[in-house]
C-alpha cells in the first residue's frame, strides 16, 4: 500500500508534514512546478468526474503525489464553488477507491484512519455504529440497516462492499475542512493554474445551463407554482415534487443559495440535508439532473392539472420558456 494513494489519510498529512516544504515554496519555487500542475490536474480532472492516475513508482513520485492533494484542497477553495467542492470530494474519493481495488493487504489501516473497525479478512464483520454513520447516505435498498442480517451488533460485508463504505466515509472526511479559508495573496500565488480551471468551470456551468434570462415566477406552470405555495405555507413535499421542483429552479438559473433559501421555512428544514439534496441534483456528483417531463409529473401525482398552455407542452420547462416568449421575445439566435 502506498500513502501517496491515500493522501486524505493521517499518515498522508504526518509524511507531508514530515517533508518540511513551507506552503511559500509550494506556492512559488521552481521545482515544485510538477507538483502545482498535478494538483490543478486534479481538480480539472475532478471536474469531469474521474481524476487520473499517475505515476508513483519512485519516492519522489509518490511525495510529488502527496503535496499535490493539499495544494489541490487550496485551488478548489479559491474557486469558491459549493458544487465542485463536492465534486472534488466525490472524485477524490473514487481515485480512492479504485486505488483500494488493487491493494493486497492494507485496507484495514485505511479503514482504521476512516473510523471504520472491519473485522476480516473478508466477509467482514463491522459494528452497525460505524456501518449506519458511513453507509447513511447511501440510497439503494441493499444498504439499508433492515435489509442486512445483524448479529450481535455486527453486519457481515462483502470486501466490494466495505471498499464502498470506505469511499463514502473518505468523501466525507475530504469535504471536512472544506474551503480552506485561502486568503487572496494565496490564490492570487496560484493565478496560472486557476484561470485555466475558472474557464473549465464556466463551460461546464454555460452547458448545464438553459439561457432563459431572469428568473420570472408569473411564467411559472401551474404545477411549480403550486409546489412553491406548499412550501411557503411550510408543507413538506414528496420526494419526488421536491426533485421536481428544485430541478425545476436549477435549470431556469436559480442559483443552488436561492433554491436551499426557499425551503428555510419548512418546520423540518435541516439546512445540511437540503444542501446536499440541492446540491447533488445541480451536478456535485458530476450529474446535473433535469426536471421530469409532464407524463412523468402525472404518474407521481405532482402535476395538479393542466391549464391551456400545458395541453400544448409536455414538459415543464417548455411551459416556462413558452410563458418567457410572451414576456420577453427570444434573442434572434434562440428564435426555433
Ligand atoms: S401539464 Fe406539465 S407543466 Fe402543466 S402542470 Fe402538469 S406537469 Fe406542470
Amino acid at each position: 500500500m502506498r500513502i501517496s494513494d491515500y493522501p486524505f489519510t493521517e499518515a498522508a498529512a504526518k509524511e507531508v508534514r514530515e517533508a518540511g516544504y513551507s506552503l511559500e515554496s509550494l506556492l512559488g519555487k521552481t521545482i515544485f512546478r510538477g507538483v502545482r500542475s498535478r494538483a490543478a490536474q486534479r481538480v480539472s480532472d475532478a471536474m469531469s468526474g474521474t481524476i487520473t492516475e499517475t505515476a508513483t513508482n519512485t519516492q519522489a513520485e509518490q511525495l510529488a503525489e502527496l503535496l499535490s492533494y493539499p495544494l489541490a484542497r487550496i485551488m478548489v477553495s479559491c474557486l469558491d464553488d459549493s458544487i465542485l467542492l463536492r465534486r472534488y470530494a466525490l472524485a477524490e474519493a473514487k481515485l480512492a477507491f479504485r486505488m483500494m481495488q488493487k491493494e493486497k493487504e492494507g485496507l484495514d489501516a485505511i479503514a482504521n484512519d476512516l473510523g471504520l473497525h472491519p473485522q476480516g479478512p473478508g466477509p467482514y464483520k463491522i459494528h452497525f455504529s460505524e456501518y449506519i454513520r458511513a453507509a447513511h447516505r447511501m440510497h439503494s435498498p441493499k444498504w439499508k440497516l433492515t435489509n442486512r442480517d445483524l448479529m450481535q451488533g455486527y453486519l457481515t460485508i462483502t470486501r466490494e462492499e466495505l471498499m464502498r463504505i470506505m469511499e463514502e466515509a473518505a468523501r466525507e472526511k475530504i469535504m471536512k475542512g472544506l474551503p480552506i479559508p485561502a486568503d487572496e495573496e494565496t490564490c492570487a500565488s496560484l493565478q496560472e493554474y486557476l484561470q485555466p480551471l475558472k474557464e473549465q468551470l464556466e463551460r461546464i456551468r454555460a452547458r448545464d445551463r438553459v439561457d432563459l434570462g431572469a428568473v420570472n415566477e408569473g411564467a411559472f406552470p401551474p404545477c411549480i407554482k403550486s409546489m412553491l405555495k406548499s412550501v411557503a405555507k411550510g408543507n413538506n413535499l414528496a420526494h419526488s415534487a421536491r426533485f421536481a421542483l428544485v430541478s425545476f429552479l436549477l435549470q431556469i438559473n436559480m442559483t443552488a443559495e436561492e433554491v436551499i433559501s426557499l425551503f428555510s421555512t419548512s418546520p423540518d428544514y435541516d439546512e445540511e440535508r437540503t444542501r446536499y439534496q440541492v446540491e447533488h441534483i445541480a451536478g456535485a456528483s458530476g450529474t446535473s439532473y433535469k426536471p421530469p417531463a409532464c407524463a412523468t409529473m402525472a404518474t407521481y401525482g405532482n402535476c395538479p392539472g393542466e391549464d391551456e398552455l400545458c395541453r400544448k407542452i409536455r414538459h415543464p420547462l417548455s411551459y416556462y420558456e413558452r410563458r418567457m416568449r410572451i414576456f420577453k421575445p427570444l434573442s434572434p439566435e434562440r428564435q426555433p
